[in-house]
């Protein structure tokens, strides 16, 4: 009788394998540790449905843990090992972001199934199962992403309605309250010169992968509304306006010592 394997996390229920996984390694080639946590929503009607695509070696995706509607937890990928959630992505100068994180998958239909809010249970376990995983990994708080914020071009999960701040509230992740939407001056697409470089590179500095063309093109438009997505959630537009100017400003002064790019 072959014995089923403990959960890494001690909120996870139990084990229920997926085989999509490799081995995790850094720039060097040599194994890496994880230091990032990447939120997503699984986009699927049904929880039952995105659980066994996430199992099936055929769709050669996967994430290390999945958190139902009701705030049950199931572990598919050992935390070790390098689960294949993020495709093609990238964060801070580093692309190999399924190396470099630990990935749970939050059962909600997404934006095509209308956006559903997420049951407080679900929440809960979230919270319960970040927190845990975080302080054993010592993960730092800005690197508590979204799968928006590292492929902004892609992907638009976990979704607006995601209670960033609620998780901020509990420990986990950045956020500081949002400057509040109203007129004044702001960038927006088409617009070209010194402050649209100026944003761009602000952007950078906080860890989004967005070349510094001075040009607000349509790569600078996605970038805007991934950060608006995850830190400005009232309106997500691609514009800059002054609210989600000042609120980027607000996050990189705030932004935990210990990361403080020198
Ligand atoms: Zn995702």
């Amino acid at each position: 009788m072959s014995e089923q394997p403990k959960p890494d996390s001690p909120v996870a229920a139990k084990v229920f394998p997926s085989p999509n996984h490799g081995e995790r390694l850094g720039a060097d080639g040599m194994p890496r540790r994880p230091d990032m946590l990447v939120l997503h929503y699984t986009g699927m009607p049904d929880a039952g449905e995105a659980l066994q695509r996430l199992c099936n070696p055929a769709a050669e995706v996967s994430a290390h843990y999945f958190v139902f509607e009701n705030g049950h937890v199931l572990q598919l990928v050992p935390e070790g090992r390098r689960a294949w959630h993020a495709g093609k992505a990238s964060w801070a100068g580093e692309r190999d972001i399924n190396s470099a994180s630990i990935g749970i998958e939050i059962a909600n239909p997404g934006h095509d199934g209308g956006l559903p809010p997420y049951p407080a249970a679900q929440i809960a376990a979230v919270i319960a199962l970040s927190r845990d995983i975080v302080s054993r990994w010592s993960i730092p708080a800005d690197r508590v992403l979204g799968h928006s914020d590292v492929a902004p071009e892609r992907k638009l999960d976990p979704g607006e309605l995601f209670p960033w701040e609620e998780l901020n509230r509990a420990g986990i992740g950045h956020f500081v309250r949002p400057a509040p939407v109203r007129g004044g001056r702001f960038l927006s697409p088409g617009e070209s010169g010194q402050p649209v470089e100026a944003l761009q590179a602000m952007l950078a500095m906080y860890g989004y992968d967005i070349a510094l063309t001075g040009r607000y093109d349509e790569a600078t438009t996605a970038v805007v509304a991934a950060f608006q997505r995850h830190f400005r959630p009232e309106r997500i537009d691609g514009i800059a306006d002054a609210s989600t100017i000042t609120t980027l400003r607000d996050l990189i002064a705030g932004r935990p010592a210990a990361t403080v790019i020198v």
